[in-house]
Order: structure tokens, then C-alpha cells, then sequence
């Protein structure tokens, strides 16, 4: 089996990188950093989102397990003495793999699409003005939007920006994604629902500038580029991101712990 590992590059992060890759090599383990089996990141979620997007041409052959050397995580869940243990399930082949959903993104202007995934969300901003845009739902018009910006998450980004911006908690076993608006602007003039809207897989969200304006876009911890665009379309992606899971943690006992308390 071949592997590579993804650090947060601190002193704590690379320690243990040298270490777990002593011992998988021990176990006979191949490091491939072009192309792994598996990725073992060590840091923090931030760091997982890293190594998802370095391998992100192909996710259907690699799976995801994170180290977290600062607070848990969702996606790093794995403690820093329990690396001999996690090492041993690797060699040993002892896990079985989850697959977790992703948003796909499609920038759309007259002359091109450029596609994305994401693992926790995609925003939309206009910096220093108001963002209006058109929301269409399955292609029809839905509000025109006017406020600070959009996030459109996955379900286990739910825990991320979405959930600072007031967003619902979504298992990440459902096929969905998540809009949720950022200071909406709400008036006798203007209007917008101003709940996050849950869509299932079958169902599209399309954004569409009302006037000239310069966006700002994430993907991730990654910023696009997109200052001339006819509109954006996000939907459940067919691809899925694939997590190596060696013990349960149910995802309702993650939130618990991350946010209200830790045993
Ligand atoms: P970052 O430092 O890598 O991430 C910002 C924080 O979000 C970190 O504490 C990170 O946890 C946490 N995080 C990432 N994914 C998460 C998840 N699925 N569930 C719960 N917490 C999660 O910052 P960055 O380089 O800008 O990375 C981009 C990510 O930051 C985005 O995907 C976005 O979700 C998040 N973000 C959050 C806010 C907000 O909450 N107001 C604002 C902007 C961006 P670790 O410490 O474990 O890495």
C-alpha cells in the first residue's frame, strides 16, 4: 500500500510526520506523494482541506485520515498518542472507508465553464459593495439576494463558516448541500428568505450577477479569480471524498465534543 502525509508544517505536526512515516515504512508501506492510497494529514481540518485539494483529480483512489496536533476536529479526529495505534490499522488494513458528499461549482461565462469541488463550502462576496445577485432554484427565480455575500456548503462543511453564519448542523450521510446568506439586507423594499435553504442532490442553486460587479470567491481556503461571469450553478457533486475510518465516531458525538464539552 502507498501513502503520503499531509502536515501542518509546525514543529509539532512535522515530529510526528517523521514518525508515523518511520513506521509505516517499518511496516513496508510505500511513500507515494503523487499518488497514495492513503493521506494521512496531520494538523487540522484546515490542513485535511489541503490534502483533499492536492489530490482532488482522484479522490475514487485515495482515502482521507487526519491527525489533529491542536483541538479535534471533524475531519482530524485522531489523537497524536494514538499514532502506533492508527499505524498498525493501517498495515494491517483494518478500516473501512466512508464516503462523505461534495459541492460541485461551475463558473459560467459566454466563452467558458471552470468546475470545482469543495470540500466544506464555496462563497460569494463583493468586496466594499453590496453583493445582488438572482437566486434561481432549478432554474427559477427564486429572490434577488442583496447583502454581504452567499455560502453554499456541504454537509460536513455544516460545521465550518456555514455554522458561524448561522447555518443548520447536516449529517454528512445526507446528500445535500446548504445556502446560507451573510447579512442579508431585509426591508419594506427588499427581500429575501433569510433561513439556509437545505437542497437534496436532484436540485440546483444558480446565482446570477444583477449588475457589473467584482466577486470575490472561495473554494475551501482557496480564492478564485472570477471578475467576469453569466452566473454560477452549484449542486451535490457525483464524485465523493473518501475517509478511512479505523474505529466509530459517530458524527453526532464530533459535534458534541467540538462544541459543547469534551470528556
Ligand atoms: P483555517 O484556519 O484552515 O480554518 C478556519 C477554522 O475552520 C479552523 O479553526 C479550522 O479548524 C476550522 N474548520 C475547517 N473545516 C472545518 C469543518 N469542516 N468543521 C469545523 N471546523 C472546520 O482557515 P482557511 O485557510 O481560511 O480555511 C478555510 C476554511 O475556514 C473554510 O473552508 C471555512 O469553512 C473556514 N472559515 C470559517 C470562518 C468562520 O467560521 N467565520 C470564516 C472563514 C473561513 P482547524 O483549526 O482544525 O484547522
Amino acid at each position: 500500500m502507498k501513502f503520503s502525509i499531509q502536515s501542518r508544517n509546525d514543529s509539532q505536526s512535522n515530529e510526528l510526520k517523521e514518525l508515523a512515516k518511520n513506521y509505516l515504512q517499518d511496516f513496508g508501506l510505500i511513500l507515494d506523494e503523487v499518488e497514495p492510497d492513503i493521506v494521512i494529514s496531520i494538523g487540522g481540518d484546515g490542513t485535511l482541506l489541503h490534502a483533499f485539494h492536492n489530490h482532488v483529480k482522484r479522490l475514487d483512489k485515495v482515502a482521507f485520515v487526519g491527525i489533529h496536533t491542536g483541538h479535534l476536529g471533524f475531519y482530524a479526529d485522531w489523537k497524536p498518542s494514538e499514532l502506533e495505534k492508527l499505524v498498525l490499522c493501517i498495515a494491517k488494513n483494518q478500516y473501512k472507508v466512508v464516503e462523505y458528499p461534495l459541492l460541485e461549482v461551475n463558473v459560467c461565462n459566454h466563452t467558458e465553464i471552470s468546475s470545482y469541488l469543495a470540500l466544506n463550502e464555496a462563497t460569494i462576496k463583493s468586496p466594499n459593495v453590496t453583493l445582488v445577485m438572482d437566486v434561481f432554484l432549478n432554474d427559477r427565480h427564486f429572490e434577488r439576494f442583496r447583502g454581504d455575500g452567499l455560502c453554499i456548503s456541504t454537509p460536513s462543511g455544516s460545521t465550518a463558516y456555514n455554522k458561524a453564519l448561522g447555518g443548520a448542523i447536516i449529517h454528512p450521510t445526507l446528500q445535500a448541500i446548504q445556502v446560507t446568506e451573510m447579512a442579508s439586507i431585509n426591508n419594506r423594499v427588499f427581500r429575501t428568505i433569510g433561513s439556509s435553504l437545505v437542497l437534496p442532490a436532484h436540485h440546483t442553486c444558480k446565482l446570477k450577477p444583477v449588475k457589473n460587479q467584482t466577486f470575490t470567491m472561495t473554494i475551501d481556503h482557496l480564492q478564485l479569480d472570477h471578475n467576469e461571469l453569466d452566473y454560477i450553478i452549484f449542486k451535490v457533486a457525483k464524485e465523493k471524498v473518501r475517509f478511512a475510518r479505523f474505529r466509530p465516531f459517530p458524527f453526532w458525538e464530533r459535534v458534541h465534543d467540538s462544541f459543547i464539552a469534551s470528556e
